[in-house]
């Protein structure tokens, strides 16, 4: 049908369709009906039909090959066919296959192949012989498409995980490639359904450091090609998305290798949408970020505005970001993101590992180390990360989206034994939040204890600039302290207790110690439980299994455990660190 002529009456939507075969087959085509549906008034509207808009009219067929009878009315469906034969033209009834002079096949084409079906008058059976056809070519020996000689590269994009998400292009050339060279995440099903002669290689495997190796795929690439190879280099997602896919291009064409690229599904895309999460949304976000995490926004080698990205409102999408996600949140949040956006981190999306985990920007870098999250990791933040759910599909935004309460105050109790990382994971809770005043329970300048005043050097350098930093060990008072908005980070309650059996002259067996200890112990509890200020507290875990040797360590031990169970009794979260693994308890 190319260049001829084919007219087709009536402008519905069997007429959708068989515009859509025509224009495949590159014919000439008319369109005669009084009206037209929207899709086949925008293709007459950008010039790939004709349209003649009005009733049919037997001389409408002049000089036609083909007609196409696609109305709602039988009698113009007769009357076309009736003109069709007079006029000796070929013509197909949509109403009435047995009255059709000529039946449409179900076509298929793959590469310079087309495979065309009838069967008898069952056009699934059509479909599906169409499809068992068009896969016999693609894998048939002396594959298609094989040039003698003449060995060229295509560059795949192998989607995301899902073999379902290569491209139907990519997914040809993979079948009748000689070589695969194939990248980690490229999907490991597609490789193992290659028939047995292709030669597939694992990229990650090649010898070399990270830059040597992407030299030697390069050669590896255009060396096969050069022996008339059919090379496909499979990479994860798109190849131009931090696929280095341009890098293989250049040295092809540099050595006069052909070669073409092939697009693939970008997992920056279709993870989020893996876990039902849209990249945007009408009404939340008008656009997305992708952007490398795989330098930290300190390393001098960052080229990345982190600042700017974080008054873009537009969806953040990270790549490659699981490492330095602390400190990606902390700038995001430094540089005024909303602790409490949304966010979500899909790892191993469209597999059959995939997870999701969610949480507020301003603890999803705790959550995400928390939950040993590993790459590869797809990280969403916005308000569009809200949608998040495995596998549910969108339903009302409204209704999904959680309530966004004014930023209650938290109450957050970390504990962890010596060296455990209980403090830096409590300082990481507050980090990005701008200034917190973090209170060191010691006693204040009059103390000459050396090793203190080493911690609360180190302590103070490693915090945030803004941060304030009180020596005290009126905790009730910095709890209760009116108008006070900033959070308070308490490090910790353990020492704060052993100064304070100090000061009630517990050791020393004074009058009335014990009752100002227990007084003390309530004035505490009570102020943690009324406090209008998000606080966290550090303190040590004495659930060891331990016995001290001294009936003194017995006494504060007891007296800790008790402190650690009231406090953590009126908290919103609670966590264990070991070994600098934090762990949320509630
Ligand atoms: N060209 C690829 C991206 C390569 S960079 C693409 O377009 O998708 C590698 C990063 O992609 C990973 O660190 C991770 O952030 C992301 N990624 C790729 N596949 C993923 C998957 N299945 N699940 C989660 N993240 C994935």
């Amino acid at each position: 049908m190319r260049g001829r002529l084919a007219v087709v009456v009536g402008g519905g939507a069997v007429a959708v369709r068989r515009v859509a075969g025509l224009r495949a087959a590159g014919a000439d085509i008319v369109v005669v009906a009084p009206e037209l549906s929207p899709s086949l008034e925008d293709q007459a509207a950008r010039g790939f039909i004709g349209v003649r808009r009005r009733r049919y009219a037997a001389a409408d067929l002049d000089g036609a090959w083909l007609a196409l009878a696609c109305t709602d009315q039988p009698e113009v469906n007769a009357a076309v066919a009736a003109e069709a034969d007079r006029q000796r033209i070929w013509s197909v009834r949509a109403d009435d296959g047995a009255a059709s002079a000529a039946w449409i096949p179900a076509v298929g084409r793959t590469g310079s192949v087309t495979v065309a079906v009838n069967a008898g008058r069952d056009p699934r059976r059509a479909a599906a012989l169409r499809d068992i056809c068009v896969a016999a070519v693609e894998t048939a020996a002396g594959q298609p498409e094989r040039q003698p000689g003449g060995g060229r590269v295509s560059i795949v994009g192998g989607g995301p995980g899902d073999p379902g998400l290569v491209t139907a292009v990519g997914l040809r050339l993979l079948r009748a490639a000689d070589v695969v060279v194939a990248d980690r995440l490229a999907p490991a099903e597609v490789l193992a359904e290659l028939p047995p002669q292709t030669e597939v290689i694992d990229a990650a495997k090649v010898p070399g450091g990270p830059a040597m190796r992407q030299e030697q795929i390069n050669q590896l690439l255009v060396d096969h090609a050069r022996s008339g190879r059919a090379v496909v280099r499979l990479k994860g997602g798109d190849p131009y998305v931090f696929g280095r896919g341009a890098e293989e291009v250049q040295a092809c064409l540099a050595a006069g290798v052909p070669v073409e690229v092939v697009p693939g599904v970008t997992s920056a895309i279709a993870v989020p949408a893996a876990a039902g999460i849209p990249v945007t949304h009408r009404g939340l976000s008008q656009g997305f970020t992708v952007v490398s995490g795989h330098v930290s926004p300190s390393d001098p080698a960052s080229t990345v505005n982190w600042e700017a990205l974080a008054g873009s409102r537009t969806t953040l999408v990270l790549l490659m970001a699981v490492q330095h996600l602390p400190a990606i949140t902390a700038t995001l949040q430094a540089a005024g993101l909303a602790g409490d956006t949304p966010a979500a981190c899909v790892s191993d999306g469209w597999t059959p590992r995939q997870r999701l985990l969610t949480a507020p920007l301003r603890e999803l870098a705790v959550a995400v180390g928390n939950a040993g999250v590993t790459s590869p990791a797809v990280i969403v933040i916005g308000d569009v990360a809200s949608f998040a759910a495995d596998g549910a599909p969108l339903g009302d935004p409204a209704a999904q989206r959680p309530a966004q309460p004014a930023d209650p105050a938290r109450r957050v109790l970390v504990l962890g034994g010596a060296r455990s990382g209980k403090s830096a994971a409590a300082e990481r809770m507050l980090t990005g939040q701008g200034p917190v005043d973090y209170v060191a329970t010691g006693p204040g300048p009059r103390d000459d204890d050396a090793e203190w005043a080493a911690r609360i050097r180190a302590h103070s350098e490693r915090r945030p600039p803004d941060w304030r930093t009180a020596e005290t060990l009126d905790l009730e008072r910095v709890l209760a302290a009116p108008g006070a908005t900033a959070p308070v980070l308490v490090d910790c309650l353990s020492t704060w207790l052993a100064r304070v059996m100090d000061d009630c002259g517990i050791w020393t067996g004074r009058s009335g110690a014990e009752e100002a200890l227990a007084t003390r112990l309530e004035r505490l509890v009570t102020a943690w439980r009324k406090t209008g200020r998000t606080v966290v507290a550090v303190s040590s875990e004495v659930g060891s299994g331990v016995v001290p040797a001294t009936a003194s360590g017995r006494r504060f031990r007891d007296e800790l455990g008790n402190l650690n169970a009231r406090i953590a009794a009126e908290c919103d979260e609670v966590w264990l660190c070991t070994a600098g693994i934090p762990r949320r308890l509630r």
